[in-house]
């Protein structure tokens, strides 16, 4: 991701989209961040479909569907951050860093 990315202009314009019509009490705020919950249904309900698990339903989603719903998961995450009034960008790097710094320590830990 870079400056560049279509991502950071869409999230502000998200975000402001939904101040501007809904407001940012806290009730809406919970509503954001449920949100993100729905859209997690969604992408399991993609692979659930991609697997074809119902009998009767078969195969009703691609792969590249699953991923458009995972998609939604993270860009309604990133809304949902900015919407608290801060940086999705820092926040997503916090997170990143996190990950990294686990991979870099010696596993098992050292007693
Ligand atoms: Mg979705």
């Amino acid at each position: 991701m870079s400056e560049n990315d279509p991502i950071w202009p869409a999230v502000a314009a998200a975000r402001q989209w939904l101040d501007l019509s809904n407001g940012t009490l806290p009730l809406e705020m919970t509503c954001r961040i449920l949100k993100v919950t729905e859209e997690a249904g969604e992408a399991a309900q993609a692979w659930i479909g991609f697997l074809g698990q119902n009998p009767r339903k078969g195969v009703t989603h691609s792969r590249e569907e699953v991923a458009a719903e995972l998609a939604d998961v993270a860009f309604t995450a990133l809304v949902a951050i900015a919407s608290l009034g801060l940086d999705p960008r820092d926040a997503l790097t916090g997170c990143a860093t996190k990950v990294q710094d686990r991979f870099e320590r010696p596993w098992p830990p050292l007693p």
